[in-house]
């Protein structure tokens, strides 16, 4: 089974969960194991939906490509529902087709969009 591996970020995922306002980063690393979660500002407009800081999705990929790690994927919270992708999100996952991780109080679950539509993956945590 498809998974992706957050071991060493999964109690910060889920800290992050807990704030009102959606947070969102992008995650780097190799072969779907996550070493190194790169914040994101958002700058959405409503506590409910995000849109990442375009100039700190340029650094972040600056600084992760000197030391050969690649896009695992995107993350972001979702404060008051479910885990499970938005029809924002599942948007968001055609043009970004990577591993998306979502944490809420309900848990954390990653997905990926796939020609079949979306599938979840595991989380290694
Ligand atoms: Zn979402």
């Amino acid at each position: 089974m498809d998974r992706v591996d957050i071991t060493g970020f999964s109690s910060l995922f889920r800290n992050l969960a807990r704030d009102r306002r959606e947070h969102v980063g992008l995650m780097f690393g190799k072969a779907n194991r996550v070493l190194v979660y790169s914040p994101l500002k958002n700058e959405a407009r409503v506590d409910h939906l995000f849109t990442g800081d375009p100039w700190d999705t340029v650094i972040a990929f600056t600084s992760t490509e000197r030391y050969g790690l690649e896009l695992v994927g995107v993350f972001h919270t979702h404060p008051c529902g479910k885990p499970r992708p938005s029809q924002y999100d599942i948007e968001g996952m055609r043009r970004w087709p990577y591993i998306w991780v979502i944490a809420s109080p309900y848990g954390i679950k990653a997905w990926r969009y796939t020609d079949k539509g979306i599938v979840e993956i595991g989380v290694v945590a």
